[in-house]
């Protein structure tokens, strides 16, 4: 068993030390700037199609928002719980590369437990999308639910096909998605469980986002539902599998792009080292930046970037996540009997968020509820006491729960997340001219990351296979 740690650890030794140790290049032909989901999943696609590319990522580590955190007790089993990302919808590209990965996967309902009216509705082991929602509405709100659902399904599918997209249903981006819900004279509780799960899924309320881009994230509660997936170990599985496919010797880390100069044929990089301050050049053919859209005034362009870019950038939002790992005994009466475990996920307007199952795979005595404290909440707590933070949510688990705020053993945050998701107000959306307008090369830069493309991981991905199309149809003329 010691042994066995022994490797394991120098394993990991050697898998961060080599990433350290890779060597910028003077030259290559693709140059990603960033190494999160977006940055590893253009290099995959650059990868299988033969085209020569180098991350190069400011911080010491692969993953971006993603992040899967150990904790160490001696003599006690290490678990892990994600503070980044959680899950990855049906429809998210991501799902594919999972699979060609061979990632173990966790797979469940679209369907969550609800904190509806103050009441919680749980979600029954194996019990369908319909069953549930025809438990929890009565009849005639289950009707109206049903109509709304016959209403929004031909919207969406029309948002997934060919663009641009009628003027109709363009004109939903001038009207914020509440008032539009508004406007299909549901039954109060319908509209509830309508809000509480598109905020809880971008963060923000919804008021604060065009009801165009609110009814295009509603596809996850079509038809049956979209089945979640989760990776077993944590999300940082995937990224290490990800990068040990691309090959760890591309992956430069520690190292910020400053500048980027486009000449005639070619763009030089100006890179500045994070530790040694050396300051190098680095020459590529095309520099596709994964950089969130609100970081990007921190590089210099030469050429600057085109107004209209820079005004679809500074008329986007986003929305906002605080995590918090909340340490339960597993074996503790109260944790028993209020059958917690079972009725995770559970989507609530609380200061709890979404609380998730923080370690499903793991059966150790110590349970980690990871809550993805959402919008307002979160925006909350980013300016609070961690202790204060604590005690408020101690006593959202007592409405909860009563009695429950007791089998709270401790609790670790991860504040850090004020912009985690893309969002398009009013007058916005990631449909109209000027998203597009970002998603078109200029002076040999290829904008990417999920702010270009949607919200989440699913934007990572859609994002990271538009640039590898256009790189792979400029660098081997259309062949492929
Ligand atoms: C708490 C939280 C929970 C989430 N939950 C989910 C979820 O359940 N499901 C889901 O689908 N999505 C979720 N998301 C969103 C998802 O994590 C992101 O959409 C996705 O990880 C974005 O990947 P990215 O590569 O586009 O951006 P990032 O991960 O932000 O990567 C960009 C990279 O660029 C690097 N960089 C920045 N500036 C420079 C520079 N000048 N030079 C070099 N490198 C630079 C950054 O360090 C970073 O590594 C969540 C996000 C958060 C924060």
């Amino acid at each position: 068993m010691v042994l066995k740690l022994v490797f394991r650890a120098l394993a990991i030794f050697v898998y961060f030390s080599s990433l350290a140790l890779a060597q910028l290049p003077q030259k290559t032909d693709v140059l990603i700037i960033g190494a999160g989901l977006s940055g590893l999943a253009t290099a995959y696609q650059l990868k299988k199609a033969g085209i020569p590319y180098h991350l190069v990522e400011i911080t010491p580590r692969v993953g971006g928002r993603v992040r899967t955190v150990t904790y160490q007790t001696p003599g006690q089993v290490t678990l892990h719980a994600d503070s980044g990302m959680e899950e990855y919808w049906e429809s998210n590209p991501a799902v594919k590369i999972l699979k060609e990965l061979k990632l173990p996967l966790k797979v469940e309902s679209s369907a969550s437990s609800v904190v509806l009216n103050q009441k919680l509705e749980t979600l029954g082991q194996k019990e369908s999308v319909e069953d549930f929602l025809t438990r929890i509405f009565t009849p005639v709100e289950k009707a109206a639910f049903d109509s709304f659902r016959a209403q929004v399904g031909p919207m969406i599918q029309r948002i997934n096909g060919p663009h641009p997209l009628p003027k109709e249903l363009m004109n939903l981006k001038d009207i914020a998605l509440s008032e539009w819900v508004l406007q299909q004279n549901l039954p109060k509780r319908v509209s509830e469980w309508i809000r509480i799960s598109v905020e809880c899924e971008i963060g923000t309320q919804w008021e604060q986002l065009s009801a165009l881009d609110g009814i295009s994230e509603f596809h996850i509660f079509l038809g049956k539902g979209e089945a979640s997936y989760r990776v077993i170990g944590g999300n940082e599985r995937f990224t290490q599998a990800l990068t040990k496919y691309i090959n760890p010797h591309r992956i430069s880390l520690n190292e910020r792009v400053t500048r980027l100069e486009s000449k005639k044929s070619r763009i030089i990089i100006s890179v500045l080292n994070q530790v040694t301050h050396q300051n190098r050049k680095i020459e590529a053919k095309a520099v596709v930046s994964t950089i969130p859209l609100y970081r990007l005034s921190e590089l210099q362009f030469d050429p600057p970037l085109s107004e209209k870019k820079w005004e679809a950038i500074k008329t986007q939002t986003w929305g906002s996540y605080f995590k918090a790992h909340v340490f339960v005994s597993r074996k503790s009466d109260r944790f028993q009997t209020k059958k917690a475990a079972e009725a995770l996920p559970i989507l609530s307007d609380s200061d709890l968020g979404v609380i998730y199952d923080g370690n499903p795979d793991q059966n150790t005595d110590t349970k980690i509820l990871s809550l993805l404290i959402t919008g307002y909440h979160a925006e909350k707590f980013t300016m609070m006491p961690l202790d204060e933070v604590k005690k408020q949510i101690a006593s959202a688990f007592e409405q909860l729960w009563p009695g429950f705020s007791k089998d709270i053993q401790s609790v670790e945050f991860y504040r850090y997340h004020p912009r985690a998701i893309a969002g398009w107000p009013v007058g916005r959306s990631r449909f109209d001219e000027l998203s597009n307008e970002l998603r078109i090369p200029e002076n040999h830069i290829y904008l990417a990351g999920d702010f270009t493309e949607g919200t989440h991981s699913s934007g990572a991905f859609k994002s990271a296979t538009r640039v590898a199309q256009q790189l792979i149809s400029l660098l081997k003329g259309g062949r492929r």
